[in-house]
């Protein structure tokens, strides 16, 4: 995940306050400048350097320590983060710092002044800063911090204060576990300079570092050394959880499925920095559902195990490997570098998150871990999700993108409206994704594919890299996004008419023909079946209440009836719960008209309710429903739900 305009700011700011170090002090002004612009490895300063311990874990605390040397004349800001990678919104990290204690080299205590809730102005130093505090984490999953008595689930943002200016500087990181607790250390951290201590790691630079969530546990560890694709990139697996260690190993023989075919629609995997990429995966009852991508590790978390949600825990593998490739390299402009110090937003989430989206499960299915009726389920539900939702007529997919700050685990106590108003990027995006697949196939008789479409972005934008760890130098904007398609489409004016009106505009691609061609049959779920509207009830004292917005113009909405009424008969019989409502529904017909009574703040309101027929679609294979399938059909189907054959990795 990513985001927003701000990111840049900081930048040309924290350069202002650099020190010069001896050796770029000699060179020109116009070369200083170049590397604000052009982030290179500043190894001839001080790094930064980190110890973690955790003489309290099971108070959910722990210990860092962080020295800071060759610091410049002035004021030392130091900040807690406000976002982390691949989150949209604002988490104030800063809240869970206890008993900061700052001082010099001697350990005197130096003085700090206090000018925002996530800063720490420093003064009064002559070079060095010792920081020393505590912090409280008890959440599980990819972005807060997690301490107990089995592990350090360390998500950076969340858990370590950085100071400004030294953003370029190199990172020191030493894990001190608790004594005899066999704790190891998961992480794209890179090895320490001599590489034998296996609880130091180093970081290029903040933007790495900040990236490298880190378990510290008795993990279990799998690792699969990818022999026979280039640079032969070794994948991990450091899995914490209760299962068995057949479990895992049969789990680890999935992932390597999926690890693969995702290449295969790239044609090559990217240069893992280490040339490693590590699985971080919490499978413990004590986690919370989650997955988030980083340049060369994912954190999965789950509450669920290996044996009762193997294909769940697959599902979001396969999504959080194709970041590796479609945002951790293949990156919105808007999100390069990641702004730690404010929301991040993009326009281009419904690529970054919503294509990916579609590939996941895409990717299942072609790894031959999924059934296509999973897909063609998903994907029913996409579409559903996208054609039905009030929110359309409001936004269009990239506007939808620019709400992440607000919605992506963003934390608000206020009610909003979004039932009605928004649509997520994530559903949106792979809806079209689904779409320009199918057009590109269909328009191309098969030659040209969304495939063809992601290896050009990964060769323009993503497989160019970035000059240090961290860093995306060649970032896309949707301008980039639009010249790819007419490019490997041939077609301009398809391209812009195609991002006009799906992207950019509000319109939905019409998908019953283009699954038509694959022998697959977009239809009516429910023919017949009346529908008053999709809201949620929940059952309180004897009746059912709203608890959703109503959505725009459907029968109940039209009725009037919204959030908090109580619901109490239709049609005139009595209605005690959601089940009553349901079933009193379900037994009329679309063009029915029946009276709904209910109760708000008090009143009591009897209105019309004028049912329809239920909207909600379903993919079902054409064979399965007695049509006959052509050869012309059956090749579609089979080159666009088959693994490619592009190579043999
Ligand atoms: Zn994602």
């Amino acid at each position: 995940m990513t985001l927003l305009a701000g990111a840049f700011a900081s930048r040309p700011a924290f350069a202002r306050r650099r020190r010069a170090s001896a050796r770029s002090r000699r060179i020109s002004c116009f070369v200083a400048l170049l590397a604000v612009l052009v982030p290179v490895a500043a190894g001839a300063q001080a790094p930064v350097e980190y110890r973690l311990s955790f003489p309290e874990p099971e108070h959910r605390l722990m210990t860092v320590e962080v020295r800071f040397d060759e610091v410049p004349a002035g004021a030392l800001e130091l900040r807690m983060s406000r976002s982390s990678p691949g989150r949209y919104a604002l988490h104030e990290f800063a809240k869970n710092v206890i008993d900061v204690r700052i001082t010099d080299a001697s350990g005197a205590a130096l003085p700090v002044a206090r000018p925002n809730p996530h800063q720490w102005n420093v003064t009064g130093h002559s070079g060095s800063v010792r920081v020393a505090y505590r912090i409280f984490g008890d959440r599980v999953d990819g972005t807060y911090l997690g301490i107990d008595s089995t592990h350090a689930h360390i998500n950076m943002p969340a858990a370590l204060m950085w100071a400004r200016g030294f953003e370029l500087r190199p990172v020191t990181v030493r894990f001190a576990p608790p004594a005899g607790a066999g704790w190891r250390v998961a992480t794209q951290l890179l090895p320490g300079a001599d590489g034998a201590d296996p609880f130091t790691f180093t970081a290029p630079n903040l933007q790495y570092l900040m990236d490298s969530p880190t378990e510290v546990s008795a993990f279990s560890l799998r690792t699969i050394t990818l022999a026979d694709a280039p640079r032969s990139p070794v994948v991990r697996l450091a899995v914490h959880h209760t299962g068995t260690d057949a479990e895992l190993d049969a789990f680890t023989h999935d992932v390597e499925r999926i690890v693969r075919e995702a290449a295969r629609v790239y044609g090559e995997f990217p240069a893992f920095d280490g040339n490693t990429y590590t699985f971080i995966a919490d499978y413990t009852p004590w986690a919370n559902g989650d997955g988030m991508e980083h340049r060369n590790s994912t954190i999965v978390t789950s509450q669920g195990s290996i044996r009762g949600n193997r294909f769940g825990l697959l599902d979001t593998i396969s999504h959080e490997f194709f970041h590796a490739w479609n945002v951790e390299r293949i990156r919105p402009r808007a999100l390069e570098p990641f702004n730690f110090e404010d929301a991040n937003m993009s326009g281009e989430l419904w690529l970054a998150e919503g294509v990916t989206s579609y590939y996941g499960p895409l990717v299942l299915l072609r790894s031959g871990l999924g059934q296509i009726g999973d897909f063609t389920e998903e994907m029913a539900s996409v579409i559903n999700g996208v054609q039905s939702s009030p929110g359309r007529r409001l936004r269009s997919a990239e506007e939808m993108s620019r709400l992440a700050p607000f919605v992506d685990a963003a934390a608000t106590i206020d009610r909003t409206d979004f039932d009605n108003t928004y649509i997520s990027y994530y559903t949106w995006g792979a809806a079209i994704g689904l779409g320009l697949d199918l057009t590109l196939r269909d328009r191309s008789n098969g030659a040209v594919t969304l495939d063809h479409f992601m290896r050009a972005l990964w060769q323009k934008h993503g497989k160019p890299g970035g000059k240090a760890p961290g860093y995306v130098d060649v970032p896309y904007t949707m301008a980039d996004l639009e010249a790819a398609l007419a490019s490997v489409a041939g077609d301009a004016a398809f391209a812009d008419d195609f991002f006009a009106r799906f992207i950019q505009g509000r319109e939905v691609v019409n998908y019953e023909p283009l699954l038509a061609r694959a022998g697959l049959a977009l239809r009516l779920a429910s023919p017949g079946r009346a529908f008053a509207g999709q809201v949620r009830l929940l059952d309180m004292q004897g009746r059912p209440r709203v608890l959703s917005a109503a959505p725009l113009d459907s029968p109940v909405y039209r009725a009037g009836l919204d959030r908090d009424d109580v619901i109490l008969a239709v049609a005139g019989s009595d209605v005690a719960n959601a089940s009553d409502f349901e079933r009193l529904i379900r037994t009329r017909k679309p063009g029915d008209e029946v009276p709904l009574v209910f109760e708000r703040r008090g009143q009591r309101i009897t209105a019309m309710l004028r049912l329809v027929q239920d909207p909600r679609l379903e993919i079902v294979r054409a064979e399965d429903i007695g049509r006959p399938m052509t050869d012309a059909q059956r090749r579609f189907r089979d080159a666009w739900l088959g693994s490619p054959a592009w190579n043999t990795f």
